[in-house]
């Protein structure tokens, strides 16, 4: 009885693993489609300034609307373009894009910087820094315009190379920032040795901040270590006005959240 079980349980593995499988086989196939028929595109969430309340610059978030199944979340594309070379491919047309409509917005009057992700891949990637500087070139904006987000555990994964990549990236003038601080394990001292300009606060810490004496004393250690090296210091994920006006008490310089606004197309952000 005990091998019938067995037999059973492997054969379900089996069937399961096998669409698993075939199912990210085929949408690997599919994000090869959508980059060259234009599925991808840029949503932007407007940054807040917390002293002034003033829009002063947009994130920009990849969105896939799949021809059948519609919307797919970057948290289930982005690592399959990782996976592959795609994240190269993806990530510089996403820069390419998103640096000519910031140039459209700034020749209108509009005072804003541009924010892109980017991924450990991308760090790898020899042509990264020239994709950078032809995105610069090509819009004609100042480099400190745009400010490149890579994560806080894309960072820590491979100190030395990442730090060689971003000291190059910084020479051109852009901005660095460390996305989803809080979430790896980084040191003052490797925080200084990257020499960054913006801290974001991952959202887990703002989430309870409100409501929890021991959310609110992280993020307000999070915010002194941050000003003691310099860094503008962003919270991310800022979803009622109780959360926004505890992160103005407490100092900190700038905000996102759907409370401020959702990522939104370029055309609902500004109109045509
Ligand atoms: P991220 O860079 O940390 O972006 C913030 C994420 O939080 C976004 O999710 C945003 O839509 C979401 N968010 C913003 N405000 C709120 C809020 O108040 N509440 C909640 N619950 N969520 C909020 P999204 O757009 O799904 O992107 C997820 C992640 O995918 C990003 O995290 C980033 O790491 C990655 N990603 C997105 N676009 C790109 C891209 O163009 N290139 C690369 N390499 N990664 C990207
Ligand atoms: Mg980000
Ligand atoms: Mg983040
Ligand atoms: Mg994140």
């Amino acid at each position: 009885q005990a091998k019938a079980l067995g037999r059973g349980r492997h054969h379900f593995f089996d069937v399961s693993l096998r669409e698993w499988v075939q199912r990210r086989l085929r949408m690997e196939q599919d994000l090869r489609d959508a980059v060259h028929d234009g599925q991808l595109w840029p949503a932007y969430q407007p940054v807040v300034d917390l002293r002034t309340g003033e829009m002063v610059a947009v994130e920009a978030l990849m969105r896939w609307t799949h021809p059948r199944q519609g919307a797919i979340s970057p948290a289930e594309f982005i690592p399959l373009a990782e996976e592959s070379d795609l994240i190269n491919v993806i990530g510089k047309e996403m820069l390419r894009a998103t640096t000519r409509e910031l140039a459209a917005w700034r020749a209108r009057g509009l005072d804003l910087t541009l924010k892109v992700n980017l991924s450990t891949r991308q760090l790898d990637d020899p042509h990264l820094v020239t994709a950078v500087q032809d995105a610069l070139a090509e819009t004609g904006l100042p480099a400190a315009a745009l400010c490149l987000e890579v994560t806080e555990s894309a960072l820590m994964r491979d100190q030395e190379a990442a730090a060689e990549v971003l000291a190059s990236l910084r020479s051109l003038g852009v901005l660095l920032a460390i996305d989803d601080f809080g979430t790896g394990y980084s040191s003052l001292a490797q925080l200084r040795r990257l020499t960054l300009d913006t801290l974001k606060i991952d959202r887990s810490f703002i989430t309870g901040i409100a409501e929890s004496r021991d959310a609110e004393a992280i993020v307000t250690s999070i915010i002194a270590m941050a000003h003691a090296v310099d860094l503008t210091v962003i919270a991310e994920g800022v979803e009622s006005a109780e959360q926004l006006e505890l992160l103005r008490a407490l100092g900190c310089d700038q905000a996102q959240g759907y409370h401020l606004g959702r990522p939104v197309p370029a055309a609902e952000l500004f109109g045509q």
